[in-house]
């Protein structure tokens, strides 16, 4: 494992950017180039503190910054489906593809893979989606080890997983849509020196036509 891996290991991945980064991996891959400091995961609480100090060598600060938020316990998000628009912002605002729906339709949260992330919530334009308390906050010890053993076993890594396997499809997305602009530049270039060329060529008939004119 190198450093990125085992301090991604160390974070809750609820993937719900407290941090200032966009999920827990690249909060790791900034800690890793000690571009961060290790107070800034309220979901992990003290105790994640204490383990990314241990781990870095560095003993600044023993309480989560306050500037990154209160964390309330782990939740899952329901959409009032009634209310729902079908806008999909929501969508493409889960960090973990946790809700399924389809523009102008009905959306729905898968509720095993919500992290209760809230990142849902700021984008609905309609306020359809609350989220709804798993474990509350003072039974989490002020740590994610004292989130329930069934987040860490299994759902820290799925979470894991799905926020990752998302990650790689928005760089495939945004290669392709890369790809595409290029081919389309690159059309409109061959384009435009086509047009060139034969608004030469016609000048050059016109130019010789007028010569022969003369002539005769
Ligand atoms: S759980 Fe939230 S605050 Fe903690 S590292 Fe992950 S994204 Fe950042
Ligand atoms: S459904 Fe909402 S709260 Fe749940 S993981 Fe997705 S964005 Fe976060
Ligand atoms: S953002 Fe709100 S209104 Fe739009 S699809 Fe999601 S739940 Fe429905």
């Amino acid at each position: 494992m190198n450093l990125v891996e085992r301090i991604d290991a160390l974070l809750p991945q609820t993937q719900c950017e407290r941090c200032g980064f966009a999920g827990c991996r690249p909060y790791a891959e900034a800690l890793a180039r000690g571009e961060s400091t290790p107070d800034r995961c309220p979901p992990g609480g003290r105790a994640v503190l204490a383990r990314l100090s241990t781990l870095l060598g560095r003993g600044d600060a023993d309480e989560v910054d306050p500037t990154c938020g209160d964390y309330p316990g782990l939740t899952v998000a329901r959409i009032d489906e009634a209310r729902c628009i079908g806008c999909t912002l929501c969508i493409r605002a889960c960090p973990v593809d946790a809700i399924v729906g389809a523009s102008r339709r009905m959306h729905t949260v898968i509720a095993d893979e919500c992290t209760g992330c809230e990142l849902c919530l700021p984008p609905c334009p309609v306020d359809c989606i609350t989220l709804v308390p798993l474990a509350p906050a003072a039974t989490r010890a002020d740590s994610w080890s004292g989130m329930p053993a069934w987040w860490s076993e299994s759902r820290a890594p799925r979470a894991r997983r799905r926020a990752e396997a998302r990650r790689a499809r928005l760089t495939r997305e945004a290669e392709a849509r890369q790809a595409g602009a290029r081919v389309a530049a690159a059309r409109v270039a061959r384009e435009r020196r086509q047009a060139e060329i034969a608004a030469a060529v016609a000048r050059a008939r016109a130019r010789r036509a007028g010569e022969g004119e003369r002539q005769s």
